[in-house]
């Protein structure tokens, strides 16, 4: 089956458009309605395509507002190639604040390569497996932490063992402009969008640039001057802000070591900061009761040396919630 959703757009249209992919949603309160899905074209000079999405998770903020400041002063006119731009890429769960779609609880960033005959969240996956991953030569999936953890901000890639493919992505996540560069090279999950555009051959990015549920000032700085560095690596704009004078440093996650999971409920006092560096055997933090004030707190330990890439963000957590997570240099 092909996909039910169609868009406003004409994707092959030179200029500027905004509108919508219009995706069916028969409900009780709306039975022929759609769920509009905000898209914008820009289309200049021939060129490469580049994929822009955010909110593929609805409460990352940083992607969907640096990806329409850039909107506002792209001019096809000096643009050579096109710009396909979602900001709200899931747009159910943007509108109402969460990670996951209120329509049917899909997180779109485990729905790949989707299902046009599924709910919501995966009929988006999939046209964007089917329709959208297919016009792209690039692609950048933009992420924060969302309510649930804080990130220092990284642009990544993913590996995807096809070494050009994958050289081409690390040459572009470079010229971002990032201070951290995180490579993605253990457990693919074949859910994610970068793993679907991995299987597409479409050099991608990712990356975390935020989080909280809020909005990070140097998040959105980052995110949209580094998407102007990268569209003038890949030919597509000729003015971009100067990258930092030093080379990023590039990171890893090797094993599932490399995380912390609260190992009963409660409060989290943690006791490292994002950026500190961490020893195998070191103090991650320690859960409080909420209820018994003779219980002494539950400590949780960090099984790896690192730094500290990641931390939870609100204070209540539940056994199993992830506490913080490290990330190793990658050997030169
Ligand atoms: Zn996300």
């Amino acid at each position: 089956m092909t996909t039910q959703i169609w868009s406003t757009v004409d994707f092959d249209a030179k200029g500027v458009q905004t509108g919508d992919l219009c995706l069916p949603h028969s409900v009780h309160r709306s039975a022929y309605g759609v769920i509009p899905i905000p898209v914008a074209v820009v289309n200049g000079a021939p060129g490469p395509t580049l994929l822009l999405t955010g909110g593929t998770h609805g409460d990352e903020y940083e992607g969907p507002i640096a990806i329409r400041r850039l909107l506002c002063g792209l001019d096809p006119a000096s643009l050579k190639g096109r710009v396909i731009a979602l900001p709200m890429l899931n747009a159910p769960a943007f509108r109402a604040g969460l990670r996951t779609s209120p329509e049917d609880g899909g997180n779109l960033n485990r729905a790949y390569p989707g299902d046009p005959q599924g709910g919501p969240t995966s009929a988006i996956a999939h046209y964007m497996s089917s329709v959208l991953l297919p016009m792209a030569d690039y692609f950048h999936d933009i992420h924060a932490g969302g309510s649930s953890l804080q990130y220092q901000p990284f642009v990544s890639i993913r590996r995807s063992g096809d070494v050009a493919l994958d050289q081409a992505a690390l040459s572009a996540a470079r010229a971002f402009g990032a201070e951290r560069i995180l490579i993605w090279d253990y457990s693919p999950d074949p859910r994610l969008s970068t793993s679907e555009s991995n299987r597409q051959k479409v050099v991608s990015l990712g990356g975390e640039f935020g989080g909280g549920g809020s909005v990070s000032r140097p998040g959105v700085a980052l995110v949209e001057a580094g998407l102007r560095r990268v569209m003038a690596h890949w030919g597509m704009i000729e003015d971009a802000p100067a990258a930092p004078g030093r080379p990023a440093r590039e990171l890893q996650i090797k094993t599932r070591d490399y995380y912390v999971y609260a190992t009963r409920s409660g409060v989290f006092e943690p006791a490292v900061d994002l950026g500190t560096e961490i020893a195998q055997g070191d103090l991650a933090g320690q859960v409080w009761s909420t209820e018994d004030l003779a219980d002494r707190p539950s400590e949780q330990f960090f099984r790896h040396d690192g730094t500290v890439l990641c931390l939870r963000h609100p204070g209540l957590v539940q056994r199993g919630d992830c506490l913080a997570h490290l990330a190793t240099e990658v050997p030169q």
